[in-house]
């Protein structure tokens, strides 16, 4: 008797055969909470642990926070492109709740100073550092600012491409987000139905997902001299890819093999790949807020 596939083998065909969707909008209900679920799965015996633990409070402030104030509508393609895009009264908001909800929370001494010194700016300040943040994802300089700001602008964003109608999303340019033009915090090799197998950039502002093939650069879209470095020894799930034509490198999950990566918390949690980066002569150049510097 010949064997048959089963529906599950069959219907993973099918899904192999289908054509991915565009982008992935975030589900700000579940999003952070996963993130600060994840934050802690990783800070498990990892060198960064009381770091990783920090990070993971600020997701978790980040799921507590209300909705923002009433949001324009998005226009344009992108809709919410971070450059245009007003420091508005849900900003202002967003920030003054991620303030008030890592009062209580453990962090590094340079981290409660910077939160100390946001508490106390004017609202003209606050509305001047969130401005800075929205035009400049991954300033040269790392300032521990930046982290709490950039946090209280992802729930913003994330609310907002949360809202946006999938279908009428365009791809906007090599190694920007379709959405909001950030560039992206890593890319993941996808295990969902429709798209198994598939590759997507990450948004380190909004958390869009947006297809990309696979072996191109996520940053200048360079086909040409792709290649990939990972951590001899260790399970393989993380790896750079590196682009000769830019000489910058973004990591690439396998996401399909652990559904629970996340990519900015597996981003700060690989950051042992980043040192052994150092050592070739390829630059970071994702971005993500919470492992400026880098
Ligand atoms: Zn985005
Ligand atoms: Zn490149």
């Amino acid at each position: 008797m010949t064997p048959r596939p089963t529906v599950t083998e069959a219907t993973a065909a099918l899904g192999e055969m289908l054509a991915p969707p565009f982008v992935r909008l975030p589900d700000p209900a579940l999003l952070f909470d996963r993130r600060a679920e994840r934050f802690r799965a990783v800070a498990v015996g990892h060198e960064l642990g009381p770091y990783l633990r920090f990070l993971g409070d600020i997701a978790e402030a980040q799921g507590r926070m209300v909705e923002p104030l009433a949001d324009r509508d998005a226009v344009g393609i992108p809709p919410l492109d971070r450059t245009r895009a007003s420091v508005d009264g849900a900003c202002i908001a967003a920030l003054q709740q991620m303030i008030t909800g890592m009062r209580e929370a453990a962090m590094p001494p340079a981290a409660r100073d910077a939160l100390t010194r946001l508490g106390g700016a004017s609202e003209s300040e606050q509305r001047d550092v969130l401005r800075a943040t929205l035009d400049e994802p991954t300033p040269a300089e790392a300032r521990a600012e930046h982290g709490f700001v950039a946090a209280a602008l992802q729930t913003v964003f994330v609310r907002r491409a949360s809202r946006l109608d999938a279908k009428q999303l365009l791809p906007v340019a090599d190694g920007m987000c379709p959405v909001c033009t950030s560039p992206p915090v890593a890319s993941l090799v996808v295990g969902w139905e429709s798209a198994r197998g598939t590759r997507y950039l990450a948004c380190a502002l909004c958390s869009t997902l947006w297809n990309y093939v696979r072996i191109k650069c996520s940053l200048c879209g360079s086909t040409g001299g792709i290649a990939y470095q990972g951590i001899d020894g260790d399970p393989g799930l993380i790896k750079a890819e590196t682009c000769d034509s830019c000489h910058r490198y973004v990591k690439l999950m396998q996401q399909n093999q652990e559904p629970a990566m996340d990519p900015v918390a597996d981003d700060v949690a690989s950051l042992a790949l980043d040192l052994l980066m150092r050592q070739t002569p390829f630059f970071r150049g994702a971005s993500n807020p919470f492992l400026l510097g880098y």
